[in-house]
């Protein structure tokens, strides 16, 4: 059985879907302002790991991922600049080209860390007609306030306002040593904002703050996306919303509390899961603190990707986990070494029946993957797992352990001279020509990769 911790619930539950065999699976994307750094995707790795134990437990998974391309400010709750807008600014571009731009490169990233594609990808500025009606139906329903900078939800309408992060009554309170400005309760936050200094680039006419039958113009605030495209492809009530630990307090509080009063169906969805963040010397690693690494900088200093993963995969993603480079080096070290025990298994070793039931129980214990990994090197050592089952366990760990099964490169002549100009140079350490001869490589569509026993060529 598969027991998943959730965050409601502050304890492990037994998971079963809401209906048959399909789970309804949100998990919050990127803001697509920037390079999702590798903290962010930490995150992402977690969710594609609880996809993957999913599927691997026989359940269909209807996953959406969005994509906030509005909305989202710099300071997370409801001031400062939209992210989008400043991310324009930084670039000289529009942010419909940033978004585009970050988006796809949010998708390499995906694809470079074989995390497996959703079912729907869904963006915020595509559902302002959906935000907008939400808005208005909680309106209608008596939830909301009209600030002069936008319309605001009335947290003490709600019995049960801060159930997923346990927030302190006291705290809740009016009055509370925090300037609110126009705000009625200090955890009061914005479903649509007013364009109040000039023209955004991103706008709607809404009738939100204007005369009877008039529009005026604004935007959605981060949270009421969540909801509005949740609901809208998995149904007013699912299964799992997952998203990094630093949500529990804001985003999905308030998008519980907003969804709730919409829909007065409770909960709205069953299980909560977080990730834990990926620190580097004790901090978060955050685009505000200016301490982030992004995939592509681990790709120019020659790391795999999956190298990376597996560094991930070797915490609990319930626990913060340290970046360094050593730490980084050792991991890529170790999948190296995992593939080339998978490639020496030898072709009549059968698996332990306990084998497979120990990895499935880890796994299943709260997505264990450490000692699910444990539990593959153990058997890889005592010789007690055949090719076929380590290529099973893969299907959750997706680190590519099949690879080694693919032939060899075939290397035109005019590549292979090159090649060994390569070594020469390398054995000169004449590294400006070994890195030129890269690139000349490179422009005959070939990779080369410095392994121990020499150049590794990729196509
Ligand atoms: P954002 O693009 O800022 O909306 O964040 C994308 C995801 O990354 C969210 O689920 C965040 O909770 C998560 N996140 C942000 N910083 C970190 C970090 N240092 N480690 C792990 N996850 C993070
Ligand atoms: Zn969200």
């Amino acid at each position: 059985m598969l027991k998943l911790y959730n965050t409601l619930a502050r304890q492990k539950q037994d998971f079963k879907p809401l209906h048959d065999n399909t789970v309804g699976l949100y998990t919050c994307g990127p803001t697509v302002y920037n390079y999702a750094h590798i903290g962010n995707l930490r995150t992402y790795v977690f969710e594609d790991i609880l996809v993957r134990v999913l599927k691997y437990n026989g359940y269909k998974v209807n996953h959406v991922i969005n994509i906030t391309d509005v909305g989202h400010l710099t300071d997370d709750a409801d001031q400062g600049e939209d992210k989008m807008e400043s991310g324009a600014k930084r670039e000289g571009k529009t942010a419909h080209e940033i978004a585009e731009f970050y988006t796809n490169a949010f998708k390499e990233d995906m694809a470079d860390l074989n995390i497996l594609e959703p079912n729907t990808w869904c963006k915020a500025t595509d559902h302002i007609q959906e935000q907008i009606d939400l808005v208005q139906n909680l309106t209608d329903k008596g939830y909301t306030y009209e600030t002069s900078d936008g319309i605001y939800f009335d947290t003490t309408k709600l019995d049960d306002y801060g159930k997923l992060a346990n927030l302190d009554k006291q705290d809740l309170k009016a009055g509370a040593r925090v300037d609110i400005g126009e705000k009625k309760n200090p955890h009061d936050f914005a479903l649509w904002k007013f364009s109040l200094d000039g023209r955004r680039q991103m706008e709607w006419p809404a009738p939100f703050g204007a005369s009877q039958g008039q529009t005026r113009t604004g935007f959605p605030g981060w949270h009421i996306e969540c909801s509005a495209m949740s609901m809208k492809y998995l149904g007013e009530q699912f299964d799992i919303h997952c998203g990094g630990i630093d949500h529990v307090q804001v985003h999905h509080t308030n998008e519980i509390a907003q969804t709730e009063a919409v829909t007065g169906k409770k909960p709205w969805v069953n299980f909560w899961l977080h990730g834990e963040f990926l620190v580097v010397d004790n901090g978060k690693m955050a685009k505000s603190e200016n301490n982030f690494l992004t995939l592509k900088t681990l790709k120019t200093k020659n790391l795999d990707p999956l190298a990376y993963r597996y560094f991930l995969l070797q915490a609990h993603y319930r626990k913060q986990l340290a970046f360094s480079w050593e730490a980084l080096e050792s991991a890529d070290a170790g999948l190296k070494n995992l593939k080339k025990h998978i490639k020496n298994i030898e072709s009549n070793t059968q698996t332990d029946e306990h084998v497979e039931a120990e990895f499935l129980d880890a796994v299943n214990d709260d997505l264990n993957i450490p000692e699910a990994l444990a539990v593959l090197w153990t058997a890889l050592k005592n010789k007690s797992i055949s090719l076929k089952t380590a290529i099973e366990f893969d299907k959750i760990l997706g680190l590519n352990l099949h690879d080694i099964e693919k032939k060899e490169v075939d290397i035109p002549v005019e590549v292979q001279e090159l090649l060994d100009k390569r070594t020469k140079a390398r054995e000169e350490k004449d590294w400006v020509e070994s890195d030129r001869l890269r690139d000349e490589i490179k422009k005959h569509g070939f990779g080369v990769e410095d392994m121990d026993e020499g150049q590794k060529v990729t196509k």
